[in-house]
């Protein structure tokens, strides 16, 4: 892993707020609920099992076992606590999250392919919890969906699955053609040219779960999502949190290249976001949109 030099913090002004509770504060307030799915999957029959699976199964009981290979860390598939995973950006909402590892490898590889391809790697879907597979999987059943893995099976459940934008999910294209030759390289197969139904967007990080990693770092900074909308800015603003300074990320792979460097980075709702830059004093105006600067 990359390291940050053990810096000492800067001499603080009796004003400004000790990292630790900056983190604590951050911590808290990002604490994601798990939705829990109580209706129970339908039986299936043998042909529709080999939906997104890496390996061909023929049976519920079959395709359960194969799946539990892949446990970690004592979690049930789909049941995996934010807390226990990395966040990472994603489109879809509530899947921005992989396991550490796989994250880690992830932002490697995402610097590796801006620079090879000319654009930011980008993540549809990484982690699925267990409703959501459970409603996926309903609707491949009914015709009307993607390949979908039964419920409890899916990679995505374990946070070790990604699904790419980027043209990565354009069969053919420089995008697709990159990942398939380096993203093995950082642990991650293109696994979905091998579905049933080839998917060229879904990619599973192979590597062995060692536990989680431990990073030496002693930062002022933290970078910080905004889930909601804020005044005067609008949605998906990410910044860069410190002892009263904020600069806007205004592209992903400014973000990546943080994240990269293992600066925390924590998701917050538009309130408990304008919370953070209260108790860190961060002026109000320094919300702007498009902006670059450093507050000092
Ligand atoms: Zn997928």
């Amino acid at each position: 892993m990359h390291e940050i030099g053990s810096r000492e913090a800067p001499a603080a002004p009796a004003a400004q707020l000790p990292r630790r509770r900056l983190l604590g504060l951050l911590g808290a307030a990002s604490a994601v609920a798990v939705v829990e799915a109580l209706a129970s999957p339908s039986r299936a029959s043998a042909a529709v099992l080999l939906g997104e699976t890496t390996k061909g199964v023929d049976s519920v009981e079959e395709a359960l076992a194969e799946a539990a290979q892949s446990a970690w860390g004592g979690y049930s598939n789909g049941r995996v606590p934010a807390s226990a995973l990395t966040p990472v950006l994603a489109s879809v909402a509530g899947s921005g999250y992989l396991r550490q590892d796989a994250a880690a490898r992830y932002f490697d590889m995402s610097l590796a392919f801006a620079s090879a391809v000319g654009r930011p790697l980008a993540i549809t879907e990484g982690y699925r919890d267990f409703a959501r597979q459970q409603d996926y999987w309903n609707r491949y059943q009914a015709g009307t969906g993607n390949l979908a893995a039964y419920p409890g099976t899916s990679n995505h459940g374990w946070g070790i699955s990604a699904d790419f934008g980027a043209s990565v999910d354009v069969a053919g294209s420089t995008a697709k053609r990159w990942m398939d030759a380096n993203a093995p390289s950082y642990g991650w197969q293109p696994t979905g040219n091998g579905f049933s139904r080839p998917e060229a967007w879904h990619f599973d990080y192979t590597g062995a779960w060692t536990g989680p990693l431990t990073v030496a770092r002693d930062l002022e900074v933290v970078l910080v999502r905004c889930t909601g909308s804020l005044p005067g800015v609008g949605a998906g603003f990410i910044a860069t949190l410190g002892i009263r300074t904020m600069r806007h990320m205004s592209s992903t792979g400014m973000v990546n290249v943080m994240r990269a460097l293992d600066v925390p980075y924590y998701e917050l709702s538009s309130t408990a976001f304008l919370d953070a830059m209260d108790a860190l004093a961060v002026p109000r105006s320094a919300l702007v949109g498009n902006a670059d600067y450093w507050l000092r």
